[in-house]
């Protein structure tokens, strides 16, 4: 009996330490997961302060100088002379008149009457029973969210482009690839229509100014120039993440974005570097017509991509052996009357990469 109590005693006491050590490590682990998304998140906070406080000396200054000269008066614009900050919202375009006539044969302006400027972003959930609700009446929508002007040679529906959405879903057990579901997604679309715009979009990112033009021009767009979440301010001058437009001919010129990146961060780095080793050039909405709302979650609990580095290192060598040309997938398809889905299991298998 007494050996038994003896046993136990040595047992439960065994037990809690099991329990001790056991959380003790699974906190450390989970720490070592998370923390470079917490410094990560924390360097740009600290990063952007900064930036405010510089502007904000350089407004006081500036305002300072203009109450002490009284000579000194706005060199015949709304703006301070020499001033291109953000809080002056750069006005250098016309928008057409309310009573503007559209013609079917010429291609839709793209500085459209209702297009205000501010939009009021209200993050609150809806279900997709009231998105459909919302859109029941719409008849000119076609399966899977394509729509089309019928005024004027087409362009997005609210700044009249002709467009469809597309919503690419990762299945399986992998860490997210955000890339290869925008190589996917785009490998499908092209199946569907001679598009010659795509826009690579978060799905948590909603613009707040409705000017900010939906369409792609000479150069690579980065349209997510100001997050909410980075205080309005670009983190780094290579920022390329949030929302992207390339044209078909731009995307395919540079084989797409990398499929090597799995976990969070690192691909839209990539991407900025295969648009500038094929000769691009970046463009961003002005003033605050490229700012956006996050929808707030956590990303916290996602897997960080520490390889990201390295890869970045060799953008350049794996450019053109890393992207379009390299990805085998099998999709499942579902054709909504707003939008279609795409489901796809991704796997390092599914692009394979050559020795560089
Ligand atoms: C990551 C990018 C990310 C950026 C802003 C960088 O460290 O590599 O993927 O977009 O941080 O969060």
């Amino acid at each position: 009996m007494s050996v038994l109590r003896r046993m136990m005693r040595v047992s439960n006491r065994s037990l809690l330490a099991f329990i001790f050590f056991f959380s003790l490590s699974s906190s450390c682990l989970y720490f070592i997961y998370v923390a470079p998304g917490i410094a990560n998140t924390y360097l740009f906070m600290v990063q952007a302060r900064g930036i405010m406080l510089r502007e904000n000396v350089k407004t006081i200054g500036h305002m300072i100088r203009l109450y002490t000269n009284k000579n000194t008066t706005f060199n015949g614009t709304d703006y301070p002379e020499g001033n291109n900050s953000s809080d002056y919202p750069v006005q250098t375009t016309t928008y057409l008149p309310e009573n503007f006539t559209y013609s079917p044969y010429l291609p839709c302006p793209e500085k459209l009457p209702y297009m205000r400027g501010f939009l009021n972003v209200n993050v609150s959930e809806v279900s997709f029973d009231e998105v459909h609700q919302l859109f029941s009446k719409d008849l000119d929508i076609e399966p899977g969210g394509h729509w089309r002007p019928k005024d004027c040679k087409p362009r997005w529906k609210k700044q009249r482009l002709e467009f469809a959405f597309y919503v690419i879903e990762q299945t399986g057990t992998q860490p997210f690839n955000r890339a290869m579901l925008f190589n996917v997604g785009f490998k499908e679309a092209m199946k569907d229509s001679a598009w010659d715009c795509v826009i690579f979009h978060d799905v948590d990112h909603l613009p707040e100014n409705d000017r900010n033009y939906y369409g792609c021009g000479e150069m690579p767009r980065h349209f997510a120039a100001k997050l909410d979440k980075y205080m309005y301010i670009l983190p780094y001058k290579e920022f390329f993440g949030g929302v992207s437009g390339l044209t078909v001919e731009q995307f395919k010129k540079i084989n797409g974005f990398p499929n090597a990146f799995w976990g969070w961060g690192g691909e839209d780095d990539d991407l900025w570097n295969r648009v500038h080793y094929a000769g691009y050039n970046v463009t961003r909405p002005e003033g605050d017509v490229g700012k956006y709302k996050s929808i707030p979650h956590h990303h916290r609990g996602e897997v960080q991509f520490l390889g990201r580095y390295k890869l970045l290192r060799y953008s350049k060598e794996r450019q053109y052996i890393d992207g379009l040309n390299n990805l085998l997938y099998t999709p499942k398809i579902l054709v909504d009357r707003l939008y279609t889905n795409i489901s796809v299991n991704l796997m390092p298998e599914l692009a394979p990469v050559e020795d560089y």
